[in-house]
């Protein structure tokens, strides 16, 4: 357990908010909510990941993802100076380069003006907010803490120390659930309100695969692909594509139906394949390392949830992949997540929700209507914009690995740009 603060430099007379997980939207409500005057304990069930021994097994997966304008909005509004350095630390992304199987290449500018996404390394995201997590005075963090049930009515926690092995109850004014798309709160909360849910696995799974930095005419490291394009390998029914790294490296995911993978299960075979359809990856990859790390890598699944009501009375929340896993083919999973928390807490000021404790005789029974009333508003607002967004991740698979190659959609990007 990592306790960052103590109770005594807590506020007194404070409300107090659990959040679990401290993935970055947990780390960002965290820190939201804080800056707002609430006393947090922040609950993650794995070990801290700033520490070398995390960091020594997660060395083999540099794990990429792309922030839009929509999370660094987010960010901007809960934490500015994080966000401006994360931009320092991400690569930005001007346009697709579309790879043909023949070799050729293909540059599809995202907008006429300039404005672009960014390739951020996902640990470095997370790891940036944990530090200001752990730096803010209102946020106690709790590592190896898995929350094993919440109870909704009573507002009590229940986690497992996991390094102590034993069971602790917490109390709670708020609790927001934020511990991704296998959510315990989600769960929880099911029991005591009429949640409709709908999930769904895609037929298709990912696996990822590094291609290492070249060398210059200096010796010097260097991208053997253009960095500032999402490139992207589409090849009907699959496709691979790739994100740079700030180490000039790329980190390269494959995505293709279960049977299409279940037949690559031989250096032979994953190499015959690699090379009819995507020789030129085949060649900055390397055949080496491609055979060693797609016959050694995980392959995942790809799950997509909806969800409705994201909350509970006054008491409970859930948000980002808890609330709604989207497929990645839109690259919005977190970048929603994180504006999850930036239209949470702004409904929460313009209804006036403050932090420290309500009077009240009974607080059991005492529901606080300015939180139940964003609450209420944020379910109403943000449900239609997700399930639309989350739609379009969907639809977005058949336009990256089909359509971008099609005559059609060719023709359409000349038009659309004359
Ligand atoms: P998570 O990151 O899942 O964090 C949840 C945390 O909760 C974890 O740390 C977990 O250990 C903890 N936890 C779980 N259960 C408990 C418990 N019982 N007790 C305590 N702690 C618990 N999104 C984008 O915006 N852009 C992209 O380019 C992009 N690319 C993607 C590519 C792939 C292949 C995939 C699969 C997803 C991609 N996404 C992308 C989506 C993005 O990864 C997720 O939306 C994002 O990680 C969700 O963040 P989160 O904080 O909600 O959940």
């Amino acid at each position: 357990c990592s306790s960052t603060s103590t109770l005594a430099s807590l506020l007194p007379g404070s409300r107090r908010a659990v959040v679990i997980g401290a993935g970055p939207v947990g780390c960002l409500t965290a820190l939201a909510l804080a800056k707002r005057g609430w006393r947090v304990d922040l609950f993650e069930g794995r070990p801290d990941l700033r520490l070398p021994s995390s960091k020594a097994s997660s060395q083999q997966r540099s794990i990429n993802l792309a922030i839009s304008h929509r999370g660094l909005a987010a960010l901007e509004a809960i934490e500015p100076a994080a966000a401006e350095r994360f931009l320092h630390a991400a690569i930005p992304m001007r346009g697709r380069m579309i790879h043909t199987q023949p070799g050729g290449l293909d540059s599809q500018l995202y907008d006429r003006d300039g404005q672009c996404i960014h390739s951020i390394d996902r640990a470095l995201l997370n790891e940036g907010l944990l530090e200001e997590v752990t730096s803010s005075e209102n946020v106690r963090t709790f590592f190896n803490h898995r929350v094993t049930s919440v109870d909704f009515e009573e507002r009590i926690l229940t986690v497992r120390d996991t390094i102590a092995n034993q069971e602790v109850r917490r109390p709670f004014d708020f609790c927001v659930g934020a511990d991704g798309s296998y959510s315990i709160v989600r769960r929880q909360m099911m029991r005591v309100l009429r949640m409709d849910y709908h999930q769904e696995y895609i037929g298709s799974e990912y696996v990822e695969l590094k291609m290492p930095a070249g060398r210059d005419r200096d010796g010097n490291p260097a991208f053997l692909l253009d960095p500032n394009h999402l490139h992207i390998w589409p090849r009907h029914s699959f496709m691979l594509i790739a994100l740079p790294n700030k180490d000039k490296t790329f980190t390269c995911t494959l995505f293709a139906p279960t049977a299409e993978l279940d037949r690559l299960n031989t250096p032979d075979t994953v190499l015959t394949w690699f090379k009819f359809y995507f020789p030129d990856a085949v060649r900055a990859i390397g055949e080496e390392i491609l055979i060693a790390d797609f016959l050694k890598n995980p392959r995942s699944s790809l799950i997509c949830t909806k969800a409705k009501p994201y909350h509970y009375l006054d008491r409970g929340v859930i948000l980002g992949d808890a609330a709604h896993s989207m497929v990645p083919f839109y690259g919005q999973g977190l970048n929603c997540g994180l504006e999850d928390v930036r239209v949470l807490t702004t409904l929460m000021d313009q209804e006036g929700v403050i932090a420290s404790v309500p009077e009240s005789p009974d607080r059991k029974d005492d529901v606080d209507r300015s939180v139940a009333r964003a609450l209420e508003r944020y379910t109403e607002g943000r449900h239609r914009d997700l399930v639309a967004i989350s739609d379009l991740a969907m639809d977005n698979y058949l336009e990256m690995r089909h359509s971008v190659t099609t005559l059609t959609y060719i023709v359409k990007k000349v038009v659309d740009n004359i």
